[in-house]
């Protein structure tokens, strides 16, 4: 009985475990990058928890693979890092996010930030900067609405020249997010030289916030840091209300997890905003 809900799961494992599939899985990369269409976007709501209001989303790929169904990230992305589709993929993925956006706004959904995750080898491409311009201007989202997410250990392991390049993306006016803080096992020192808008708590420090005193002790200065540097808080990963609202309380506004909803198509996005705010 387990078994029809958790496909999603099968699948995966499946997939991670027999390197077979896995050269039939990368031969099917590259086509379905070619050929387009057999990815997509969900979409994540960002919550303020002061307001009720919806501040934005981050877009989440997903494959809409013809024989194994909608197959999540964590078995393709590193499949693309390792081949190098993932300039490609991830140059589509800040397009479509951005289109979609603008496809809201002129809805009159102009409140809203959208934030993508950009792989830590897209930093090193060389036209990655005027790519993002290219795109903000083919698309005609003002660059403040968009938002790029970078792992914090992306940003440890590349200092110099990752420093540059995320100072031209600023210069672009968009928003630069450090993904997954804390879990860097790193000096805080380049938060000073990086001109980053906003730390994204890790999941790991949320799950046992209500429960594990270390974790809860982390969160808090996580938050405190992110206020002193005048620096926007975020928590990601937020399944329950208690959870929720230890981090209100705390001083951490801005949640997205489950607890709002979990990343759903463009069209669900919709309809979801209105319910969401009522929450
Ligand atoms: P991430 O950036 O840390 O994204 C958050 C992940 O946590 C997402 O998984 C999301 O569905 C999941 N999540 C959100 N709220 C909750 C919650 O309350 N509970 C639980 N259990 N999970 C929650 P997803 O979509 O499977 O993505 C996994 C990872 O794949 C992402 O982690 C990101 O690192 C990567 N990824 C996703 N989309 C892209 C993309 O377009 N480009 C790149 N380079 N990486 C991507
Ligand atoms: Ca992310
Ligand atoms: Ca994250
Ligand atoms: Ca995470």
């Amino acid at each position: 009985k387990e078994r029809a809900g958790n496909q999603y799961q099968m699948y995966s494992n499946d997939i991670e475990s027999d390197s077979l599939e896995k050269i039939k899985l990368e031969n099917d990369l590259f086509k379905a990058l070619k050929h387009g269409n057999e990815f997509v976007l969900h979409y994540q709501p960002k919550v303020d928890m002061r307001t009720g209001n919806v501040i934005g989303m981050e877009s989440l790929i997903r494959w809409e693979h013809p024989i194994y169904g909608l197959l999540p990230p964590k078995t393709f992305i590193p499949l693309a890092e390792e081949t190098g589709i993932i300039a490609a993929l991830g140059e589509w993925v800040i397009r479509e996010s951005c289109r979609q956006m603008k496809e809201w706004y002129d809805e009159g959904m102009t409140n809203f930030v959208i934030s993508a995750n950009l792989s830590p080898q897209q930093l090193n491409q060389k036209n990655l900067v005027s790519t993002v311009a290219e795109i903000l201007e083919e698309t005609e989202v003002p660059p403040a609405l968009l938002e790029l997410e970078l792992t914090e250990n992306l940003i440890i392991h590349n200092t110099e020249r990752t420093l540059s390049t995320i100072h031209e993306l600023k210069q672009l006016g968009i928003n630069i997010s450090i993904d997954d803080f804390g879990t860097g096992y790193s000096s805080l020192g380049y938060l000073k030289d990086f001109p980053v808008d906003t730390l994204k708590i890790d999941k790991s420090f949320i799950d046992d916030i209500t429960t594990n005193s270390s974790n809860a002790a982390i969160t808090d200065t996580i938050i405190t840091l992110a206020k002193s540097l005048q620096l926007d808080v975020i928590a990601e990963g937020v399944e329950t209300q208690e959870q929720a609202h230890h981090l209100s309380e705390k001083g951490c506004h801005l949640i997205q997890g489950f607890y709002f909803s979990p990343p759903i198509e463009a069209s669900e996005f919709k309809k979801q905003v209105s319910t969401i705010q009522t929450k």
